[in-house]
Parts: structure tokens; C-alpha cells; sequence
């Protein structure tokens, strides 16, 4: 059995301070059946850490540099991120791949994370457009493949579909439907990671809506954007998947 995993994605919200006080107030989040990570702005990992210190919520960071240690101004390296305690770290994030980032880079990512030991999460979803239209389940297919491409701990890694379109909406994908990509999706993984990967879904998700996503058969837990930044709804949520 996959355990669940309810995330939480700060994005680029919150001051320390802010970001501080919503730890503070995770730290009773239910965790004795599902598991449940945050993931705040780098600058807010090392207080959110403390804030957490003794609970059992994972921490993740919200993307890492496909390089390691060196001259590459403005990046984060996966090394940094594990000297912190972070845990998990959110990978091709479609916000992220807007702004250009390609999947053999979101695979090189990935692949530093583990090598620094942090536990990816990868992320792909299709576009509106691509939903309506009959190549879905190969975009999908293909995204993840060359996501994944050259990355050797398979068994480690979480994915997280995000149609695009269910984004910060308020839309979100039908759970029947979601489930049933994720598990075509899951069917395209190699045969021996196939039964143990987790994959999430994320787009709009809240506590009125968590539960029938994660009651199907192919979907391990939830990527939750706004949501997240409210402690007693986010712990709403960690308690509806439970
Ligand atoms: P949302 O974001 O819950 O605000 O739709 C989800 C995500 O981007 O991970």
C-alpha cells in the first residue's frame, strides 16, 4: 500500500514571519495516516524547519538547481537544501516550466536531488488545449518519460499530475478522470516501480473536494497551492484524506 502524501506548496507567498506562524500552527496537523510535507520559499526553509523541529510534516523546497555546488548565481543546490533537513523537493512545477523550463532539464533536477539525497517530486500536466484533444494521454506519457530520463533511484521518486488548467483556478479535473490518466500514465512506468511510486494530484484541490481524489484507486495524495496557506484549511484537508 502507497501511503498517502498531502503537500503543501507556498509558492512565492508569505514574509518569514507569516511563513513562521503557519508552521507554528501545522505543528498538531494529523499524521498518524497520511503524510504531510510544506513546502515554503527558500528564504523561509531554515525558520519553518525550527518551526516544525519534533513534528512528523516533511519539508520540501519548491525547485533546486540542476547544478551542483559552483558559479551559478541565483541557483539553490540540492546540497544546500539537504543541509537545511529539507526532505523533498517539488520539481517541473508548471509555473516553472512556463517560464521555459524543458523536461531533460526538470530530469536533471531530479536527478541532483537524489544524489544529494532529497526525494523529488515531479510534476507534468497538459494545457487546456491538450485536454481537449486526443493526443492527452501521449503528451502525458512522453512528459513523464523524458522527465525521468537517466535518473537511476526510481523507486524514489513522487509524481504529481497538474493539469495546467486546474491551476489556481478553482477548476479542478473530474477525480474519475484524474484517476484514470494517472493510472495509464503509472501503466507507461517501468514494471518494477510501477506498484510503488506515488502520484499526486494537484489543481485546485481544498477540503471539500480532497476526498474523492484520494479515494481512487491511482492517486497517492495531493499537491495543494492556495489552499496550503491556510493553516486550519490545510490541516482540514491532511484530516478529509485520512
Ligand atoms: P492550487 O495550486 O492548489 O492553488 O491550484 C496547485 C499547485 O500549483 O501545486
Amino acid at each position: 500500500m502507497r501511503r498517502l502524501l498531502i503537500a503543501g506548496n507556498w509558492k512565492m507567498n508569505t514574509n518569514v514571519g507569516e511563513g513562521e506562524a503557519l508552521a507554528e500552527a501545522l505543528r498538531d496537523v494529523d499524521t498518524n495516516s497520511v503524510d504531510v510535507l510544506v513546502a515554503p520559499p527558500f528564504t523561509h526553509i531554515d525558520r519553518v524547519a525550527r518551526a516544525l523541529k519534533g513534528t512528523e510534516v516533511f519539508l520540501g523546497a519548491q525547485n533546486v538547481s540542476e547544478d551542483t555546488c559552483g558559479a551559478h548565481t541565483g541557483e539553490i543546490a540540492a546540497e544546500m537544501l539537504a543541509d537545511l533537513s529539507v526532505d523533498y523537493v517539488i520539481v517541473g512545477h508548471s509555473e516553472c516550466r512556463g517560464r521555459g523550463e524543458v523536461d531533460a532539464t526538470v530530469a536533471k533536477k531530479a536527478a541532483r536531488a537524489l544524489d544529494a539525497g532529497l526525494l523529488p517530486i515531479i510534476c507534468f500536466g497538459e494545457s487546456e488545449e491538450v485536454y481537449g484533444s486526443k493526443e492527452r494521454v501521449d503528451f502525458l506519457k512522453k512528459q513523464v518519460e523524458a522527465s525521468l530520463a537517466g535518473i537511476k533511484d526510481l523507486d524514489k521518486i513522487t509524481l504529481a499530475y497538474e493539469p495546467i488548467w486546474a491551476i489556481g483556478t478553482g477548476k479542478t479535473a473530474d477525480a474519475a478522470d484524474a484517476d484514470a490518466v494517472i493510472g495509464q500514465v503509472r501503466a507507461a512506468l517501468d514494471p518494477a516501480i510501477q506498484g510503488k511510486v506515488r502520484i499526486l494530484y494537484g489543481g485546485s484541490v481544498k477540503s471539500s473536494n480532497v476526498a474523492g481524489f484520494v479515494a481512487k484507486e491511482n492517486i497517492d495524495g495531493v499537491l495543494v497551492g492556495g489552499a496550503s496557506l491556510k493553516a486550519d484549511e490545510f490541516k482540514a484537508i491532511a484530516r478529509e484524506a485520512s
